[in-house]
This record gives C-alpha cells, structure tokens and sequence, in this order.
C-alpha cells in the first residue's frame, strides 16, 4: 500500500510553543518562588528591628511593608499601620529607601504572561486537539487556517484483487468490463465519440463485495485507485468536507487514468433539505462533489465508483445523466453463485477432497459473500480445535449453523419433558411442511440448544433459484410455520413460549401478501404501504387509512388462523408419524432429511 501524502507543515509552530511556555515559567513561577523566601512578621518585630537599627533596605507600600535586616540576609514582610512617625524613625535607624527589593515583572513581560501567553496556549491546545480529530479521521492536519485540507488518500495496489476473485455477479462483472475496456483502450471510445459514464452506482446489501468489485476494476485495468469511506468526508467543521471532495479529484486528475471509489456514499449523498433539518457540512460536500463531477470531461480517465445500500436515500441530483449515470445491482448471490464464492474462498484453506460444495451452498440460503467467507474460516477454525489438518464437510456444516444459530450449547439444560416439546414441535414444522408438498421439506432438523437461544430447528431445504411465489406457496409456508405450535396443541394440549419467532414470520408472510403482494379479496392490486431501504431489512411505511388499517389486521390475523388450523389437521391426520418421528428426533438429536423421509414413507407399523 503506498500512501500519496502531503508534507508535513515546519515545526516552527512547536518552537514558539516551547518559547512561550519557557517565559511564562521565568515570569510567573520565578516571583513566586522569590515570594516564598520572604518572612511575614508582626509589626512588632518590624518596630523592634528598627529600634535595634536592624534594618537593612525598606519599602512602604500601601498594602505591605517589605524590608531587610541589616546584612541583606533575610526578606520580611508585613502589614501596614498607622504610623505617623515611621518615615522618620527608619531614616534614624539608618535604613535605605529602596523601590524595589522583590523585583517585579515589567509591564511588557506581565502584558506578554497574561495576555499573549494564554491566547498561545489556548490555539496550541486547539490545533493539538484538532489534528488528534483528524488522525482519527484518517486526514492530515493543516496547521493556519480552513483554505485547504490535505486529505490522505490511499493509493492502494491494485495489483491483486481481479475479477477472478470475485465469485458469481457475472452481470455486474460484464456491465464493468466495459470500464476495464476503456481504462485500456480510451482511444477507441474517443474515436467514434463515445464517452464513458463518469460515476457508476453499486447497489447491493452489505456484504455482497462491491469493494472487491471495484478494487477488481483497478486490478483488471492496472490502474491506480483511490479509496474513500463518504463517512470520512462528513468532518468536524464546516467546509472542510468540501475541501476534501476538491483534494481527492485534484490528486485523482493527476493520476488520471484511475478509478475513485467512494464507499458509503449515502453518509454523503442522502436527499438535501431531508427531515434533519439543515446539515450545511453534509449539504456543501454533496454539492462540491456535484460540481467536481460536473467539472471534468468525461474523457479524462477519471471513473467515480460508489457503493451504497440505500439507494433510495440518494439525492436525485446525485443520480442523474452526467453523474452517476449508471447503477449496477450486486444482489446476494444465488445458489451457484454462492458455491462458487465457497469455492474461491476454501482455496484459502485446506478441505478435505471429500467436501461437496453444492450442497454447503444449498444449506446457506440468503447468506451474503462475506458471511460464506465467514462460513469457510469458522470451518477451519473448528478443524484446527478438533486437531485436524483439513476442513470436512462436518465442518462446514456446523459453521453454517453456528452462523444462522450460534454455538451449540454444551451442557443440556432442558429438561426431559422440554426436549420432548421441543422435538415434537420441529417435528411439526417439517410434518406440515412435508404433507403439503410431499417432498423432501428439510436438509436437517436438530433439538440441541444454541447460544442464539433457539432451543431447536429445523433448516429447509433450498429448491434452488426461485423467483416467484404463488399464492398456495406462501400460504403452505404460513402453515409450516404454524406447525410446530400445532403439535404442541395437539400433543400436549398446552402451548408454549417457544413459538415466538415462527409467530414473527408468519405475521410478515401474511401482511406482506396483504399489503405488497395484492393477494387479498378485498384491496386487489392496490398497494397498501410502500417500502424503503429495501437492501438493510426493508422498512415499511403504510400508505392507506387508519380504517383500511383495521380491516388489514382483521384479514392477517384471518389468514395466519386459517393456516394453523390447517397445520393442526393435517399433524391430527398423521398422529403416528408425528410420535414415531417425534420419539426418533428425540433419541437422537439431530436427524438428515433423508432419515425424516424414510421414516415418513414407511409403511406404519
Ligand atoms: P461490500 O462492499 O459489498 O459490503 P465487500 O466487498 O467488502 O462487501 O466484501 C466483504 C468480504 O466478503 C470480501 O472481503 C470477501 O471476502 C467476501 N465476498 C463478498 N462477496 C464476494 C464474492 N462475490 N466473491 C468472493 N468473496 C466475496
Ligand atoms: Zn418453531
């Protein structure tokens, strides 16, 4: 990593400091410690030393007398009186008027300590604090004044990361071959008077590897590339933001070609005049970024990346021609996709020749590219617990696990009567599920505690790309979700707390085909709440009145009813199995999907 930053301002400043605070020891302190050698005595002794004609040099101020004895040995001082022969008295004793016995500051130094002196102090400690900000920030300090701020920016080596390492998103990578094209070839483009998008948009959830995109871009075009956090631009004062935005394309244009990567660019580029009221640092730097990509030419080799996944925060200014004029979706990876991010990342590692990557992928549905690369490393790190040299397909499996539900907890601490409710209840999840479509409904299905708190559960199997849910489907999986309630009730005939979040899911499930998917009688297609921030767990904001409102949550609390009483007679109708399954989980914890099946398709005994 080279690092391309600005010298360091002289250290003048520093010696000035050092200076100051050298003369404020010899004027403030010195006197003090002068003023600690002088003796207070009474006025007694004072007119007794006078008498024995022992004084040496005096002074009489209106608030303290100040004197010797006679051999300048020793400074004394004390209160005045009203005396009216002392002036007389000392002149017979001998003694010798002086002004100034403890010597005092002339005004220029007094005006220096305190004035000048603590003025210095005060915008020393301020610059020091300043510059601590910006480190922490990650920029370089300026030392006088706002004009101009030396942003550190990385030039990273780009050398490294190419699109070979970025598995999957083959249409992300095919929209930014093109760039890699041009970066190498900009006469070709020139030549027909073409130019190149000068801004491109990633948009994709957390984790899905837009950096790795656009560093993979550098990679493949050999070019410099130049990386910022939108965080980092959003600084303590006002304006400073800007001058960052103005440094980071001067440095960019002379590097040109290169690629400028703003990551988190929604810290910088959320809607101007938003219900925050006015936030002038964040407004200003959106706008000297606007007018920066507005400035240059769209032939100069400069290519602005950005990641975001809140898209729809962005301002519109932000988003149209001429700016970030193209957006490139990096959506979670698919079923292939994600055994080929597996794939890449177990060669980091060494795996058993046994390990079947496929069916990992199919168990890790919707993880992102960062939680299977965290996936692989969990793997090796309970290999290497275990004392072994290779990943297995054991491994694997279980790190998937401690991702979706923690660690296994090592001491039971459910009780006998626990255990059977709980395989009971995973039995009916994967009974339900398993009646409806008569197919293999689960991969695995398991009853030993987690550190995440669930007591067990049940993993479904993936069938793979789907793209599209009919309505039967999302009523099959409400009921499967009831399920497990279900077999409580008819089992037990009591229920328990640990239906909670099969509770949460299927209340989604059912608003969602109310609200956004138009499968209601009643609303038809018209669409009752509206969704932002749909890559960061999607918030909702209702769109309809408050008495659609109550006929909406009349019609959920409907349809999740009529699901679980479906669940329930179909669990009722298969009474056997449910025990027969239920006792097998029950002995032994953890059972495949393929000792579910056979059990299920055996003929009852
Ligand atoms: P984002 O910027 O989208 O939040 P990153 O690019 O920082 O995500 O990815 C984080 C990590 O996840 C990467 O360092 C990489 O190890 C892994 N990763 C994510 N997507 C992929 C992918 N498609 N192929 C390989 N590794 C990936
Ligand atoms: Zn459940």
């Amino acid at each position: 990593m080279n690092e391309v930053k600005t010298p360091k301002k002289p250290f003048i400043f520093y010696y000035v400091i050092v200076l100051l605070v050298l003369m404020l020891l010899n004027f403030l302190v010195m006197p003090r410690m002068l003023q600690a050698s002088i003796k207070e005595v009474d006025y007694g002794t004072f007119m007794d030393m006078i008498d024995d004609k022992n004084i040496g040099e005096v002074e009489v101020e209106s608030n303290q007398i100040i004197f010797t004895d006679k051999d300048n040995t020793q400074i004394y001082k004390t209160g005045p009186m009203f005396d009216p022969g002392l002036t007389e008295r000392l002149h017979d004793s001998g003694a010798v008027f002086a002004s100034e016995i403890v010597e005092q500051a002339s005004p220029i130094v007094s005006f220096l300590v305190s004035w000048v002196l603590p003025i210095a102090i005060f915008v020393g400690l301020g610059q020091w604090m300043y510059k601590r900000t910006m480190n922490k920030m990650g920029g370089d300090s300026m030392m006088f004044g706002m004009g101009k701020s030396n942003a550190k920016i990385y030039v990273k080596s780009s050398a490294g990361i190419r699109f070979s390492d970025v598995a999957g998103e083959d249409e992300a990578k095919e929209s930014l071959t093109e760039i890699v094209n041009y970066l190498h070839d900009p006469k070709k483009y020139e030549e027909i008077g073409a130019s190149m998008p000068k801004g491109i948009l990633l948009v994709g959830p957390p984790g899905t590897g837009k950096t790795m995109l656009a560093k993979a871009v550098a990679g493949e075009a050999n070019v410099p590339f130049f990386s910022i956090s939108g965080s980092e631009f959003v600084e303590m004062f006002v304006g400073m933001g800007a001058s960052k935005v103005r440094d980071l394309f001067k440095q960019a244009k002379e590097k040109a070609p290169c690629i400028v990567f703003i990551d988190e660019i929604d810290a910088i580029g959320e809607k101007r005049g938003g219900q925050y009221g006015g936030n002038d640092e964040r407004e200003q730097t959106l706008n000297q970024l606007l007018t920066e990509m507005d400035g240059f030419e769209g032939n100069t080799g400069v290519i602005i990346l950005a990641a975001t996944n809140r898209p729809d925060s962005l301002d519109p200014a932000l988003l149209r021609p001429g700016r970030f004029d193209r957006r490139v979706p990096v959506e979670l990876p698919d079923l292939k996709g994600r055994e080929e991010i597996l794939k890449v990342h177990a060669k980091k590692v060494k795996v058993d020749s046994g390990v079947d990557f496929s069916v990992i992928a199919r168990m890790a549905s919707g993880a992102s590219g960062a939680e299977l690369a965290n996936i692989v490393n969990e793997a090796a790190l309970r290999a290497v617990r275990d004392g072994r040299k290779t990943v297995t397909q054991a491994d694997l499996e279980e790190s998937i696990e401690v991702v979706i539900a923690g660690y296994q907890k090592k001491n039971s601490i459910l009780t006998d009567q626990e255990k059977k409710i709980v395989a009971y209840h995973e039995i009916g999840h994967a009974l339900v599920a398993a009646k409806q479509t008569n197919s293999a409904p689960v991969q695995k299905i398991t009853i030993i505690p987690r550190t995440s708190g669930a007591l067990g559960y049940t993993m479904q199997v993936d069938e793979g790309n789907h793209y599209l849910m009919n309505k039967e489907e999302i009523e099959n999986k409400i009921a499967t979700l009831t399920g497990g309630r279900a077999a409580e009730e008819v089992v037990f005939g009591s229920i328990t707390t640990g239906a909670s979040n099969d509770i949460e899911q299927a209340t989604k499930l059912a608003r969602a085909m109310i609200m956004q998917y138009g499968m209601s009688d009643d609303f038809d297609m018209v669409a009752l709440e509206t969704i932002t921030n749909q890559y960061l767990g999607g918030d909702a904001s209702l769109a309809c009145s408050a008495d659609t409102q109550a006929e909406i949550d009349r019609q959920v609390v409907e349809l999740v009813k009529r699901q679980h009483e479906k669940a329930r007679k179909l669990l009722e109708n298969n009474r056997k199995k449910l025990d027969e399954l239920a006792e097998y989980l029950y002995k032994k914890e953890t059972i495949t999907g393929e000792e579910f099946m056979n059990i299920l398709n055996a003929p009852e005994a």
